[in-house]
């Protein structure tokens, strides 16, 4: 039997999405809870160190208790300027030093997904990913690079050529804002459906 590659998936275990606390200042000196509603730990207690820029997270791991106590997990911060202005806060894994914009909270403290062998492994995010996958090869008919670029009809195109092709694309495209919409929507982000389109990698 092949050795399972992830251990987890992000629906599975507690997370910190750099962006969304960014979003409520948890990065401006912050010292106080974080409470997950489907996930282990339920809790953390965070702190913003401001002097350092480092943000640390107590927690207690699940009938470890006893034995291990409270668990203290602290991670650098890098900021790093955005392209319109102001900066990013990214976390500094404390495993491998790459910078993330999330962390997974576990029995080993906060790490990157790649430490921490974490996925995106809901269906859903599958089919989304398919779904992109097939509206970007639909687009390229079009000439275009990407399905979210605006289309336009191509020279030589015959009008009922690229109308079938749009009649093909538009629903496609509806389809995919739908999901992320719903899921930026769940995550609280800052950022526009093509954003976060671009930051899972899609
Ligand atoms: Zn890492």
């Amino acid at each position: 039997m092949a050795a399972p590659l992830y251990r987890a998936t992000w629906e599975q275990v507690s997370a910190l999405d750099a962006d969304h606390i960014a979003g409520w200042g948890a990065f401006e000196g912050y010292a106080g809870p974080i409470t997950f509603d489907d996930t282990e730990p339920t809790k953390l207690h965070v702190e913003h160190d401001a002097e350092r820029d480092t943000f640390s997270a107590f927690y207690v791991w699940k009938r470890q208790e006893d034995e291990a106590g409270p668990i203290r997990s602290t991670v650098r911060l890098e900021r790093r300027p955005c392209r319109f202005g102001g900066t990013r806060a990214y976390f500094v894994c404390p495993r491998c030093t790459r910078r993330t914009l999330r962390l997974a909270v576990l029995a080993g403290g906060l790490s990157c997904g790649t430490c921490g062998r974490i996925t995106w492994g809901s269906r859903r995010e599958t089919e989304t990913r398919r779904l992109v996958r097939k509206a970007n090869k639909v687009a390229r008919r079009l000439g275009l690079d990407y399905f979210g670029d605006t289309p336009k009809r191509p020279p030589h195109m015959r009008a009922a050529t690229y109308a079938r092709i749009m009649a093909e694309l538009e629903p496609m495209k509806a389809e995919i804002n739908r999901r992320v919409a719903v899921r930026m929507a769940r995550a609280k982000g800052p950022l526009g459906a093509w954003g976060a389109i671009l930051r899972w990698g899609l």
